[in-house]
């Protein structure tokens, strides 16, 4: 985890209003190993999935239901897992590259700004609180 880039928050009041080069930068460099980690997370459960197939393959001779059973479960966890980090993955990869349109910080969706405390708990997010509500409502 990185914490060393927050301390140089605070040092200049007068641009409490717009995003500064700076803040910038540092969004892009937690974007950018969000990315890396979710990245190589990614690619080891891709590893992990493959070992439990050929496994699967190679035992499956001698299995009876009750093994079999509880490997379609762990094969299910395992699809589900890599699923949600290639979402994740999908969306820091998203915010990188609004980053660098410029458009960034504002909702995708009414491109009103997204408040700054959302931004700092999900660096990631493209959409307000509101429109990511009305995105999930049409989804389901
Ligand atoms: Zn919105």
């Amino acid at each position: 985890m990185l914490v060393n880039g927050a301390v140089v928050a605070g040092k200049g009041a007068s641009t409490a209003k717009v995003r500064s080069t700076e803040e910038f930068e540092q969004i892009r460099v937690i974007l950018q190993s969000r990315f890396e980690e979710l990245d190589a997370e990614y690619e080891e459960a891709v590893a992990q999935n493959t070992r439990l197939r050929l496994v699967e393959i190679g035992d499956a001779a001698g299995d009876d239901q009750a093994d079999s059973g509880s490997k379609t479960a762990e094969r299910d966890a395992a699809t589900s897992l890599l699923r949600t980090l290639l979402d994740r993955r999908t969306q820091a990869e998203h915010a990188l590259q609004r980053l660098s349109d410029g458009t960034y910080g504002n909702c995708e969706g009414c491109s009103n700004p997204i408040p700054v405390e959302r931004l700092e708990v999900f660096p990631s997010a493209t959409t307000c609180v509101n429109c990511k509500q009305v995105r999930e409502r049409r989804a389901s």
